[in-house]
């Protein structure tokens, strides 16, 4: 994939003290290959190569003093620009309701989406949206709606699958204004492929719905095709914003890199999951930090604050940006993360844990958690605080003390390492940045 083809050429010149122009040009090379696999749009990738060419063969790479991680900062800026540089927010109407259509093909998963917008406006927003069931001829799609309506405890507004989608827009926007819900999202009826048909009836809605936001669900996993259905329901429907979903996939990430840029218009959300809160606002930068393969530190610590309190999640940054974080802090950081939900996810979040996740046979699970745990658990006080004294007999003996092998803890102790040293990489190219953000 795109994130471990970029992860073993940045490995390349990580250490590098120097880079030449050929260096540069050598990696240039190998980035773009990996965007290709990654199924990038051809002509993003030219562009996108040419800008990260000229940056980095100018000197700010070559007169600094750490040319590799010069150009691994600036590859992970112009990733970000190229997913839209800020993160962009969903519309409010000046007038309630604001109306948000969905709109996008069979299986995309706009019906999902609906639902978990719903939740996060709720949530995050404090708004009191209605859902309403405009597709009337996938079977069972109103009932998919109601549902989870059902599940949140918000209103679906329906008419059945007998009146057009038209009129059903119509009327639920009507009904909205007297029951006061302050958003309104649409879902709307999808097909396998564009056809005139479908088009001219989502126009129709438009018409008459007005949406201050057209989102456009794609399936991260299609890649290219994502990128060609982006850019027909744009010429069609002049979309506002794209959501991304199933992100918690295998995807390949092409994308997210290009969708953007073809589209001209901004990813605004990511689904990472079936569930109806598994829907993240899109981040540019953070997303460009998890295809680069440094974790995504600000979402980890995001979720740590809603479901730990907030001093110990403070803390826990502080050491992941400082260097004093100890194999305590992991326990402890361990605990915390079994109390926040799906382990593999958040995992993959952690710097250095991505790559285990990637590594097939290395697959996250609670047993694998619970073995690390013992092993820690069985360390001393000061092997805990300080690992570089964990020789060979120490070794044997944590291996014992914790019902494993000896390899299980070299492997531990490699991992938590190479954990230390992504952090510090991050740590210095974030030096002289504003605080509190990531360090790019
Ligand atoms: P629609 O035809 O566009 O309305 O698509 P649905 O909302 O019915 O979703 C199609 C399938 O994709 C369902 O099984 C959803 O549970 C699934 N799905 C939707 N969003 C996500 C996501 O972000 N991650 C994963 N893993 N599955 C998703
Ligand atoms: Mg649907």
């Amino acid at each position: 994939g795109l994130a471990e083809r970029l992860q073993s050429t940045m490995q390349k010149i990580r250490g590098k003290g120097k880079v030449s122009e050929a260096d540069v040009k050598e990696m240039m090379r190998e980035v773009r290959l990996a965007l290709l696999e990654a199924d990038v749009n051809f002509k993003v990738v030219k562009e996108f190569i040419a800008r990260v060419k000229e940056r980095a063969i100018g000197q700010e790479v070559l007169k600094s003093l750490t040319p590799g991680q010069q150009v691994i900062k600036v590859v992970n800026e112009e990733l970000t620009a190229l997913m839209g540089g800020e993160q962009s927010k969903i519309a409010v109407a000046n007038k309630p309701p604001t109306v948000v259509m969905m709109v996008g093909l069979q299986g995309a998963g706009k019906t999902t989406t609906t639902a978990k917008l719903a939740n996060h406006l709720r949530k995050k927003h404090n708004r009191t949206p209605m859902l309403v069931a405009a597709d009337i001829y996938r079977p069972a799609a109103i009932k998919q709606l109601e549902t989870l309506g059902k599940q949140l405890s918000m209103p679906v507004f329906s008419l059945g699958d007998q009146v057009s989608p038209v009129q059903i827009a119509e009327e639920a926007i009507k009904k909205a204004k007297e029951e006061h819900n302050d958003y309104v999202i649409i879902d709307t009826a999808g097909r396998l492929h564009i056809d005139e048909e479908l088009m001219d009836e989502l126009k129709q809605v438009k018409e008459i719905a007005k949406p201050d936001e057209i989102l456009l669900v794609v399936d991260a996993m299609t890649g290219q095709d994502a990128v060609n259905v982006a850019e027909s329901f744009n010429e069609q429907l002049d979309i506002t914003g794209v959501v991304l979903t199933k992100l918690d996939g295998d995807t390949r990430g092409g994308a997210a890199l290009s969708v953007k840029s073809v589209t001209n218009t901004p990813i605004k959300f990511a689904g990472m999951g079936e569930k109806v809160d598994q829907l993240e606002p899109f981040h540019p930068e953070r997303m460009a930090s998890r295809i680069l393969g440094m974790g995504d530190v600000l979402t980890l610590i995001e979720k740590a604050q809603a479901n730990v309190d907030e001093e110990k999640a403070r803390e826990l940054e502080r050491k992941m940006r400082t260097m004093d974080f100890t194999f305590d802090d992991f326990l402890e950081q361990l605990d915390q993360v079994k109390s926040m939900g799906p382990l593999d996810e958040l995992l993959g979040m952690m710097p250095g844990m991505n790559k285990v996740k990637g590594m097939k046979n290395l697959q996250v699970d609670d047993k694998q958690i619970g073995r690390v745990e013992a092993i820690v658990r069985s360390m001393t006080k000061q092997e805990k605080q300080d690992p570089s004294v964990i020789n060979a007999s120490r070794r044997r003996r944590i291996a014992k003390g914790s019902g494993t092998s000896i390899q299980d803890v070299n492997r531990l102790l490699k991992q938590f390492e190479d954990m230390k040293k992504m952090m510090k990489q991050m740590t210095n190219m974030g030096k002289g940045k504003k605080k509190g953000k990531m360090p790019f």
